[in-house]
């Protein structure tokens, strides 16, 4: 079986405003299994947050800020890959998610305030999580649990130092924290 690589690409990302939502879409799209993110923005500590979980939590989840969104979009279609913007303003995902489940190698796109009217022309496609105004991190959400596969929701990374073990009270967990 090909084995299949999904990337997010974060673009408008304001370094002051965007910490906490931009952190947390890097960390929807490891939890539910994908390859990393690109930031189109220079932000350290999106990279220190989002490496830290992985460092207690494990995986391989790669985040590389500093890319010009056209370039990375671009090189991503040369080599074969198919980009997704999600934007309310795309064809609702139950219409093209038999499609979009048979891609290999998937990059998705989300924005923060304003996304540039290119993006809707070089995407592959531009997908809507509902036609109704709400978050990235919803959007990527949803995206990633109906193309992902039943086994997005569990995700688990052999390697991790630390991992939780399912309970329905309390808090077990597998492991130790690193010094
Ligand atoms: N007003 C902005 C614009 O002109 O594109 C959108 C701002 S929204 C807070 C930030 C991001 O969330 C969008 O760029 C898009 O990626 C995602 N998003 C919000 N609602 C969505 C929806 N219904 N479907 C898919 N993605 C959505």
């Amino acid at each position: 079986m090909v084995r299949r690589e999904v990337v997010v690409l974060r673009i408008g990302h304001r370094p002051q405003r965007d910490q906490r939502v931009t952190t947390h879409v890097g960390l929807t799209a490891r939890a539910l299994g994908a390859d990393g993110m690109f930031l189109a923005a220079e932000d350290r500590g999106i990279i220190r947050g989002i490496g830290d979980v992985s460092s207690r939590f494990g995986g391989s989840f790669f985040v590389k800020d500093g890319v010009s969104w056209r370039s990375c979009v671009r090189r991503w279609k040369e080599s074969g890959g198919i980009v997704v913007h999600l934007t309310m303003f795309g064809i609702n995902l139950p219409d093209l998610e038999d499609e979009l489940k048979n891609i290999n190698r998937l990059m998705v796109v989300v924005g923060a305030e304003k996304v540039p009217g290119e993006m809707y022309e070089i995407a592959d496609y531009n997908v809507a999580i509902t036609s109704q105004p709400h978050s990235e991190i919803a959007g990527l959400a949803i995206f990633l649990d109906h193309i992902m596969g039943p086994d997005a929701l569990k995700t688990a990374f052999p390697d991790a130092p630390l991992s939780i073990i399912p309970t329905a009270r309390g808090k077990k967990t597998r492991g130790q924290e690193q010094e």
